[in-house]
Order: structure tokens, then sequence, then C-alpha cells
């Protein structure tokens, strides 16, 4: 917009030195004609300026994430349900100082929060294998919390000990969350980095850990794993 009002002001000053020169030299008639060339340039130049605002406009629409996010750090609703204690999913034993929060994805689709807690907690008895998590996000943002976050749950292998870990559930092989789910995360994850003096630089996802493909959707999308640490920054900075 500032360019066009500069083009009009500018135009507007040659016109009136226009006048004058045509006046002393051969009268109006060629100065006119030249006027409709500059309008014609003026009207291409808004022309391409407007084409150039909606390609920016569609780009920023692709790549400035398809989620939309409006969280701070704030503690989110939490749906304790802590599993029992048990060799197979709550061994019972204290983490050691907490240096990062770990992000998974079920693997399981279109299955609850609710699920996949009393499937960790349905181990004891089955003894399939040692799996838990501290936090599981739902399809519907809800969360639910299994293990507490003294407490070393079984799903980051070595890290363990000194993370706190959140498997998201999601809707569909392709492993994406859903916008609900997607929310409470960035929430839940800027809290818990808040609550442990970390920073978006320590949320990590299994796949840092293992080589694992974990979460899915953010280790087939670099751009994606860093627009949602880059989103749990600012819901941090919102709080601070
Ligand atoms: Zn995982």
């Amino acid at each position: 917009m500032n360019s066009y009002r500069g083009d009009k002001r500018r135009n507007t000053y040659k016109k009136k030195s226009g006048k004058s020169k045509a006046g002393n030299k051969s009268g109006s008639g060629k100065w006119s004609g030249k006027g409709i060339l500059k309008n014609r340039y003026v009207l291409i130049s808004i022309a391409v300026l407007i084409i150039l605002t909606i390609i920016l406009g569609v780009r920023s629409c692709l790549t400035g994430g398809e989620y939309h996010v409006d969280v701070d750090a704030s503690q989110p609703e939490l749906d304790v349900q802590l599993l029992d204690v048990n060799p197979y999913s709550r061994p019972g034993i204290s983490t050691d100082n907490i240096t990062g929060v770990v992000v998974h994805y079920t693997a399981n689709p279109g299955s609850s929060a609710q699920d996949n807690r009393d499937y960790f907690n349905g181990l004891q008895y089955s003894q399939a294998t040692q799996a838990s998590s501290n936090f599981i996000v739902g399809l519907e943002g809800e969360i639910i919390q299994c293990v507490p976050t003294w407490e070393v749950a079984y799903a980051s292998n070595e890290r363990n000990s000194d993370t706190v870990s959140i498997e998201v559930c999601h809707p569909d092989e392709s492993g994406k969350f859903t916008q609900e789910s997607y929310s409470s995360l960035v929430q839940l994850t800027a809290w818990l980095c808040v609550k442990f003096g970390l920073t978006e630089d320590d949320v990590i996802r299994h796949y840092d850990v293992t080589g694992k493909n974990c979460p899915k959707y953010f280790v087939e999308d670099e751009d994606a794993w860093a627009e949602f640490k880059e989103n749990v920054r600012k819901a941090i900075d919102k709080t601070q």
C-alpha cells in the first residue's frame, strides 16, 4: 500500500510540472497521451502488487501452519488416572533430574487416550511388554496422566529416567494429529518446559533417542516438527 501511495504522489507532482511545460511548448495533446501511458504503468504496478500479495498470502497459509494455536504455558486440564504400580508399566522408580520432554505417537490409529491408558494399566495382567507414558493426549485434546512426572515411565528407552513422556493419539495411519490434540500438546509441552526450567530445544522426538519413526508425522515432516517447537516457544513466551 505504501508504494502505491508513493506512486500516486509522484504522478501528481509530474502532472503539475508537466502542465506548465506543456503550456510553454506544443500544447496538451502530446502530454495527455503520455499520461495515459503512465496510468497504464500505474495500473500494471497495482495489478502486480495485488498478484504478489495473493501469492504471498497463499504461501503463508501453506507454510505458516495447518494448525491454529492460541495457548500459553499454563497448566492444562489433566485427567489424572495413575496406573497401578507394577513392573510392566509403572515401576515406581524415581526419575533423575528432568532434562527433556519426549513426544511420541500411539501408532494405533483411532484409539482414544482412555484406550491407551487402559492398555498400559492392563500390561500388569497380560505381561505382553513393558510400556507406558507419563501423559497421553487424546483425539479431542483431552489429557490423561498415567504416571507422575517424578516417576519413570516406559516410553523413551535410555531417556526414561531423565525425561517426561507424552503419547499423542491420531485418527489415521498418517500419524497427523487433530487440531485439538495438537493444541493440547503444545500447551502441555510448554507447561512442562516451564515446570522443569527447560526450553523448546529440550523437547525431542522418540526418533531423536532411538531413530524409531515416532512420532511419525514429526519425523517425516521436519518443517512440521520445527513449527511445533516454535509454537511451544511462543506459548512459553506468553507466560514468562
Ligand atoms: Zn515413541
